[in-house]
């Protein structure tokens, strides 16, 4: 039952990896965002079947009618959001995980893969400039990363849950850190951002002794490495200084932006970034891993087994070794991420790595030069860690929102929207190492086209 016949296996395994290979070598004619059908949906996908049916069928569907719908965030155009160029070796350690089901919960269960998930850890840790005794985990992304801190730092700081505890955040944190804070039951404090959409340490003090006046218990700020709307950084040597002083642990969310700091420009945009008390960094995102991989690194060791070791009967004969992940998060049944990072990085070789990583915020910097030599295009915020954002004059908010739809509908790029100051204003994204210069001119050519089209209200 539920076994195929092994020559049956390898010729579906080939199968599907053709297919894949097939894809990958026709992305470029594919848009970066298929457009939604409103008429398919998952009664086109049949009833549960009682009998068995042919494989090469349902991958065939698989492959033709399901999984192109949606985004393509490898796409070499696609820049809305933040996109995930994934490596194919990083694909193929996803596969070699899953063939094995790899299990990193504990030791016992999976001291190989465990192992590999400690190295990459490690070459976070060294990549972001922390210390050596540093510890982490891999999560799902960023949001569990920053949710597995934040229980740690109310631990550290307060001793435990207290309901009373509070977080600061700006109007430019990204949404799920609130959200993690909401999930423990404490409070976030949204601060005004202030120039270049940056954290200023005045906002904070005052807040803080405000709130401290009132009874409640401040424990912990976030500086993000690299906002995802704008690639914003906050002024991290500075809050570390004002976090020392105000006894607050610094969370560094660097989920989109903190693999910058494998170049050296954005090591000198990231200055500080390794004074973190604990710091998320999505290899999902810029390390250009399949999804599902997040980081949470926390400097002081030990504490996350302190918030969330496991105990139960049914584990007793699993405890000991290197390492138990499961003792390190909220999850315990733990597949085996690291494998991927650490195969495309020991494939391809970190300095290819350091030069993708280059060339993204290369490609912004070119958009934003080559937009400040157009004519009737306004560069609200400079590139900055891949993104640049970008108005055109005499359109409004709603024609902006139009035209960065259009542009998807187009179907040769797709940027998207998000609101600077006040105003709804362009956004590219550039993290793809297959990009090209020419692409984001070309890019750029659409836009214009589109915006001429929107502005004599075609
Ligand atoms: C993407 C992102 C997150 C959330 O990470 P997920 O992997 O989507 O859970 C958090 N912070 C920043 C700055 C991000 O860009």
């Amino acid at each position: 039952l539920l076994d195929l016949p092994p020559d049956e296996l390898r010729a579906l395994g080939h199968y599907v990896w053709d297919r894949l290979v097939d894809r990958w070598e026709t992305l470029d004619e594919q848009p970066p965002i298929a457009p939604i059908d409103p008429d398919w949906g998952p009664l086109r996908l049949g009833p549960c079947p009682d009998g068995p049916s042919d494989a090469t069928e349902t991958i065939d569907e698989l492959f033709d009618a399901i999984l192109p719908r949606g985004q393509r965030a490898d796409h070499p155009r696609f820049f809305a959001r933040i996109g995930s160029p994934s490596t194919y070796v990083g694909a193929l350690a996803d596969a070699a995980a899953a063939g094995v089901n790899a299990f990193t919960g504990s030791w016992t269960g999976g001291s190989g893969p465990s192992a590999v998930d400690l190295t990459v850890i490690d070459w976070l840790r060294g990549w972001c400039g922390m210390p050596e005794q540093t510890a982490g985990v891999l999560t799902s992304g960023g949001s569990l990363a920053s949710l597995t801190a934040f229980a740690a730092a109310r631990q550290a700081r307060l001793g435990g849950p207290s309901g009373t505890g509070v977080v600061y955040v700006t109007d430019q944190t990204h949404a799920s850190l609130p959200r993690a804070v909401a999930l423990l039951g404490e409070r976030t404090r949204v601060l005004a951002s202030g120039a270049g959409q940056r954290l200023e340490p005045a906002a904070l003090r005052a807040a803080v002794e405000e709130d401290r006046r009132d009874g409640l218990q401040p424990f912990c700020v976030v500086a993000t490495a690299g906002t995802t709307s704008t690639g914003a950084i906050d002024p991290l040597r500075e809050l570390h200084a004002a976090s020392r002083e105000l006894g607050l642990w610094l969370h560094v969310d660097g989920a989109y932006g903190a693999p910058a700091a494998l170049t050296p420009g954005g090591a000198a945009a990231l200055d500080g970034l390794g004074l973190a008390d604990s710091l998320a960094i999505d290899p999902h995102k810029w390390l250009f891993q399949p999804y599902e991989i997040g980081c949470v690194l926390v400097r002081e060791p030990g504490l996350l087994e302190r918030v969330f070791s496991l105990e139960g009967a049914y584990l007793r004969d699993t405890a000991g070794g290197s390492v138990n992940f499961r003792d390190r998060g909220p999850e315990l049944t733990r597949g085996a991420r690291g494998l991927k990072l650490w195969l495309s990085v020991r494939t391809f070789g970190l300095d290819a790595f350091r030069a993708a990583i280059a060339h993204g915020i290369a490609l912004a910097e070119h958009a934003e030069a080559r937009l400040r030599e157009r004519d009737g295009w306004e560069v609200v915020t400079p590139a900055s860690l891949g993104i640049v954002t970008f108005r055109r004059d005499g359109l409004d908010d709603g024609a902006h929102t139009r035209l960065s739809a259009a542009t998807v509908e187009d179907g040769y790029a797709a940027p998207s929207t998000t609101v600077v100051g006040d105003r709804v204003v362009l956004r590219l994204c550039t993290i793809n190492p297959r990009t090209t210069f020419e692409e984001i001119d070309a890019t750029l050519d659409v836009i214009e086209r589109l915006a001429r089209r929107d502005a004599l209200g075609g």
